[in-house]
């Protein structure tokens, strides 16, 4: 009879515990989500809400190419449920080790929470016939580039919130409801950065690395040149010199620059063109303000239309 009523107090008492918010209730374990990008990792929070952690391993203004392995994140690996990766190889020099290292099962490659969110995006330069290496060292799959384009950015969350789903069958509602939530707010934000852009349609433009084929398709821009003289290869004195020849007689003068690049060639080529060097964000966090997906494109977007004003 005694215990009864002790149990009957502890069970009172766990109840208002539970209501005052002192316990956790049961439906607050959330999933660890690890995604190797920010960007990905803004793609997550968007339909994961309050029901997931979310980090990311590389930082916004670092190369995803060519990220220094840290301890930190075996750790951040081994508490992860989902993985998120961009796939295509650009992770290939650093993740995979990390993968196996963290001793987590679910997140190994063949496992359930390991997520290629290039199985859900538009995917650009696919090559054809055979591959060899003259054809430069990063991309032999296609353009691992591909999140920066809104509508891949739109089928990724798709795809995300659908794993996550699936991964938990109660909020699957709820995930879904945050992805069409931000389907409605990215069409409409969409409109506007097209807007913004539609005056500058066609116009041409040389990058540092060939990072921007999504999105200079999505937004109408050409890219008519490289400073790499192939994906991951530094510049070269013969390649930069035909560079600005080609470039002269082009009439190009802005040359997009990711912000993990040395400037030095960039700016010789500016000089030598009467051109720009305008620094772009391939990636969430690559400033500060830089916070999420949105601001990613409101930043890069309201950079280019300074400078295509500038120089018509
Ligand atoms: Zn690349």
């Amino acid at each position: 009879m005694k215990s009864l009523l002790r149990s009957q107090v502890t069970t009172v008492l766990a109840f208002l515990a539970a209501t005052l918010g002192l316990l956790p209730a049961a439906q607050a374990k959330k999933f660890n989500v690890v995604t190797a990008t920010t960007d990905l990792a803004s793609l997550a929070q968007e339909v994961g809400g309050d029901r997931i952690n979310v980090e990311s391993i590389a930082k916004g203004y670092q190369d995803p190419h060519f990220v220094e392995a840290k301890p930190s994140f075996l750790l951040k690996l081994r508490n992860a449920d989902l993985l998120i990766v961009v796939g295509l190889q650009l992770e290939i020099g650093w993740l995979p080790p990390l993968i196996t290292q963290s001793g987590n099962p679910r997140i190994q490659v063949s496992a359930n929470g390991y997520l290629d969110a290039s199985q859900f995006a538009e995917i650009l330069e696919i090559p054809q016939g055979q591959i060899t290496r003259a054809m430069g060292d990063v991309h032999p799959l296609g353009n691992p580039h591909y999140w920066l384009d809104p509508d891949n950015g739109r089928r990724i969350a798709r795809g995300i919130a659908q794993k996550l789903g699936e991964m938990d069958p109660s909020d699957a509602e709820y995930f879904q409801q945050r992805f069409q939530d931000f389907d409605r707010r990215l069409t409409d934000t969409d409109k506007n950065w097209k807007a913004e852009m539609a005056p500058y349609y066609g116009r041409k433009i040389v990058t540092y690395h060939n990072s921007w084929p999504n999105f200079a398709k999505h937004f109408g821009l050409q890219v008519v040149g490289y400073v790499e003289p192939r994906p991951g290869i530094p510049p070269t004195p013969g390649h930069t010199l035909e560079l600005i020849q080609f470039m002269k007689r082009a009439s190009v003068k802005i040359i997009v620059v990711e912000p993990y690049f040395d400037l030095k060639t960039p700016n010789s080529i500016a000089a030598a063109t009467g051109g720009k060097v305008l620094v772009l964000l391939p990636s969430t966090g690559g400033e500060k303000q830089v916070t999420d997906y949105f601001k990613l494109f409101d930043y890069d977007m309201n950079l280019l239309v300074q400078i295509f004003k500038a120089f018509p």
